[in-house]
């Protein structure tokens, strides 16, 4: 052992000193003895590999050291961080941020108690699936509707209710991974029914269901949207209007898992047409699935819409308790949805949305506004053109042109510098791309440029 090794203080020791003084005002003492011990181990090595220079200084460095610690123990696991992905809906980084009206709604029924499960007028016992039923089918012409915990939950609980122990057609195409774990077949087989492949990768005719249901046992069609790769060239499917007349024919349930719950105007939003459950419905499907916290831009849900002697057996399933909703996503989502009854608010006010709708000039003004002032000392800042992406499994292919800032730090790499922006307070997320470190304008609340201003600041003093 090296000599300066030895000399390291004991906790005791160390506790006793003037400095450790205000950290026992400040933490309880079995905390700041923990820090202290893991402190002096972390020191033990760095002295190991690079000598005495790694000592502290007097009890006051002692302290600082053991500080820092205990700072950081006291930061919240789970916090918010600034997206400069340029992926608006990220599924690592929460998906879609929530409307003002939605965070104060949660907050509201946080608060106290709630009429939850609750019916206010007869004063007796109610349930908590009557919560957004009125206002989902207000805006999608639906019958009934059922919300869930996420839209993994919804098509297990469609499977298991409507075809358990018995045959499900998939079509060969539609076999897909989403992401986070969610595969088709296993999702499938885990629900209790049985998986009857139909069809091939590229196509899939309706004469293949047809084939599919000739096997016998039969209980459902599950149809599933495509919704985070896009297979192109010499392709065929059976359309959801056709899969629906042979449902009605063979006396089978369809089921549509539609992914991401896009309720607005693709158009108004820059995107290609994508399916929306309306249009499921309308093609004649029994059960449609979705997301609330993808495209809808609300809380993570799973949204169920379709007939009623449907939802209703769904609602009576035992399983339906394990995937059920909490007041603070009902609440959310109810605030969302009321929101699209005026579909500009909408657009204005539901995040996920405004950042779609963005205009690419304001994203320009927005970047040309931050690189001013924040290069110099050692810190490249340049506004530039960009592509981003939706994320969040949905529009594959589709590219959202944006305005990013490249960064460059002299004496670092792109690597090291996006590290120390996610080491920041908020941490900072972005991508790295070529020889930058890129900040996409798009997925950064105008809100938050200014502290992203102060990161860059901070960052330049400690580069320059
Ligand atoms: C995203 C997605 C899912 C999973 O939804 P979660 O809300 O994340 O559970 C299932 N199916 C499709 C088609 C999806 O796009």
């Amino acid at each position: 052992m090296s000599d300066a090794r030895r000399r390291l203080p004991g906790v005791d020791v160390l506790l006793a000193s003037v400095p450790f003084r205000q950290l026992l005002q400040r933490y309880p003492r079995g905390r700041v003895v923990d820090a202290a011990r893991q402190a002096l181990a972390l020191i033990r090595e760095e002295v190991g590999l690079k000598g005495e220079g790694a000592l502290p200084e007097g009890d006051e460095g002692y302290a600082g050291r053991v500080g820092q610690l205990l700072e950081s123990w006291d930061l919240p696991s789970l916090r918010p961080v600034i997206n400069a992905t340029g992926v608006i809906l990220h599924t690592n980084l929460g998906r879609a941020p929530l409307s003002r009206a939605a965070r104060e709604a949660m907050a509201r029924v946080g608060q106290g108690y709630s009429n939850l499960e609750f019916e206010l007028e007869p004063g007796g016992r109610g349930s908590r699936y009557v919560h957004c039923v009125r206002l989902l089918r207000e805006l999608t012409g639906a019958p009934d509707a059922l919300v869930v915990n996420n839209n993994a939950a919804a098509v297990v609980l469609a499977l298991n209710t409507l075809a358990a122990g018995r045959g499900v057609l998939v079509s060969r195409g539609e076999l897909v991974e989403i992401g986070g774990g969610f595969r088709i077949p296993d999702i499938l087989s885990r629900s209790g029914a049985v998986l009857r492949e139909v069809g091939t990768t590229n196509r899939t005719r309706l004469a293949d269901y047809r084939d599919g249901v000739a096997g016998g046992d039969v209980a459902a069609i599950l149809k599933v949207h495509r919704s985070n790769f896009r297979i192109s060239g010499f392709t065929e499917e059976a359309s959801l209007a056709d899969l629906a007349i042979l449902a009605r024919e063979m006396d089978l349930f369809l089921v549509h898992d539609l992914g991401s719950g896009l309720l607005a105007d693709p158009e108004a939003l820059g995107l290609p047409a994508e399916p929306r459950a309306p249009d499921s419905l309308r093609a004649g499907v029994h059960a449609v699935a979705f997301s609330g916290d993808k495209l809808l831009g609300g809380p993570q849900a799973g949204v169920l819409l379709g007939e009623e002697p449907v939802m209703e057996a769904m609602r009576k399933n035992p399983l339906c308790r394990a995937f059920r909703v909490d007041k603070g996503t009902l609440a959310g989502l109810e605030a969302t949805l009321k929101q699209y009854l005026d579909p500009e608010e909408a657009l204005r006010e539901i995040p996920a949305l405004r950042m779609l709708a963005t205009p690419l000039e304001d994203l320009e003004a927005r970047a040309r506004a931050l690189a001013e002032g924040a290069a110099g000392g050692g810190l490249e800042v340049l506004p530039a053109p960009g592509t981003g992406v939706v994320g969040g499994g949905t529009c594959p292919g589709v590219d959202l042109p944006t305005w990013t800032l490249r960064v460059r730090a002299a004496g670092k790499s792109p690597r090291e510098l996006a590290l120390s922006l996610r080491k920041g307070t908020p941490p900072l997320v972005a991508r790295v791309a070529d020889d930058d470190v890129v900040l996409d304008l798009r997925t950064m609340d105008p809100g938050e440029d200014e502290t992203v201003r102060v990161l860059l600041e901070r960052f330049r003093r400690v580069v320059g």
